[in-house]
């Protein structure tokens, strides 16, 4: 592996630096990255592996870029609304540098692809936001001996490790041995996360994956980094490897991949069949449009997001609130509950099922679906 002079002239700030020098930077372009998701996460990680000079850089993500995402995913511009994530991060990686080979793969991780998209790689770097993915990256990881350098972001908090019980660290399943229970934990677009916030864990992990290439360094192998933007504080975590890891463990259970949605108790997208406890915004507009059906729509989103979005004559109830005000509403009167993406006012239902109310359903996918499906005119956020 010899560098070009253009190449030397590129890296010279790194060249200079006694840490890294021609033989580390000549480690950096022979690395392999496999990124697992273009992002948040992703943007910055991708971008500096190529502004550094990683050799190879796999990209996975099937998503398209959407509006929502560009207050916090730089790989991405306005003018790539709409476009392939995977495709625009490689347009973006090769401005940035051109030497890099980019390999996208415009797909869903799933088992059944997994090995394959993560056997010709060095190194791993999970810039997920789901729980499933995460618990597959950490599982096919361990089963091929790859670090997996780890990052998760919400709201004004994120954390980062590496996981790599391979070379003496625990693994993600030592750390959380169980996903939490669907719905508890909202995701960022339903919580929310501040947009720089990626860009700050991104970074950690960058450097994280250079410094395993170029062999220096204290790791976060063994150590989980925590942050809060707000308190502009850092804390760390020594974490263990458990010997009854199903995964890393002494005794193994888990010696292949599983089904992770099932895993963490998610239903199979495949079956949109008719969910009894769910109905559509179309059903919702019936419901609004005909009293005489005696339907309730309910909004139990917070009051701050009624204010940047709301569907008319619709009422508010926040979650925050439902305990202690669920008296107001009729245990005997049909009720459609209705949040931002559907999971919330799941859990509202099953809390007034609880409380005796009988006829309770959720609207699927949310105000979001309102704007996208009937009211283009209700902000989609
Ligand atoms: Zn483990």
């Amino acid at each position: 592996m010899e560098l070009t002079n253009e190449e030397i002239r590129r890296y010279s700030r790194h060249l200079i630096l006694p840490e890294v020098g021609l033989a580390g930077q000549k480690r950096i372009k022979a690395a392999s990255v496999l990124c697992i998701g273009a992002g948040g996460l992703g943007s910055p990680i991708a971008m500096y592996l190529a502004a550094a000079g990683v050799g190879k850089i796999g990209i996975v993500d099937f998503d398209t870029v959407d509006y929502s995402n560009l207050q916090r995913q730089i790989l991405h511009t306005d003018a790539d609304v709409g476009r392939s994530k995977a495709e625009s991060a490689k347009e973006t990686i090769r401005g940035i540098n051109p030497n890099v080979e980019v390999v996208i793969h415009n797909t869903r991780i799933s088992s059944e692809n997994a090995l394959d998209l993560i056997r010709p790689y060095d190194i791993v770097v999970d810039g997920t936001d789901n729980f499933p993915t995460r618990y597959l990256t950490n599982d096919a990881c361990v089963l091929f001996k790859k670090p997996n350098v780890y990052g998760s972001i919400f709201r004004f908090e994120g954390q980062a490790s590496v996981f790599a019980p391979h070379l003496g660290g625990p693994c993600y399943r030592c750390l959380y041995p169980e996903p939490p229970p669907p719905g508890m934990v909202p995701s960022c677009a339903e919580g929310g996360v501040l947009g720089v916030l990626p860009g700050i864990i991104g970074c950690i992990q960058a450097t994280e994956i250079l410094k395993l290439a170029i062999g220096r360094g204290s790791s976060l192998v063994g150590r989980l980094l925590l942050f809060n933007a707000l308190d502009m504080k850092f804390r760390e975590l020594k974490l263990r490897r458990d010997p009854q890891c199903p995964v890393c463990g002494e005794h193994p259970t888990i010696k292949e991949l599983i089904d992770y949605e099932m895993f963490c108790g998610i239903a199979p997208e495949s079956q949109p069949a008719a969910n009894p406890d769910e109905v559509t915004v179309q059903e919702m507009k019936k419901a609004l449009d005909d009293p005489s059906l005696g339907i309730k729509v309910v909004d139990v989103r917070e009051a701050f997001e009624y204010e940047i979005a709301r569907v008319e004559g619709v009422p508010l109830l926040p979650m925050s609130e439902l305990r202690s005000r669920f008296t107001e509403l009729d245990p005997n009167t049909q009720y459609y509950l209705l949040c931002k993406v559907g999971a919330r006012s799941h859990s509202a239902m099953e809390f007034l099922r609880e409380q005796g109310f009988k006829y309770v359903k959720n609207v699927k996918d949310g105000i979001n679906a309102w704007s996208d499906e009937i009211d283009r005119s209700v902000p989609r956020y």
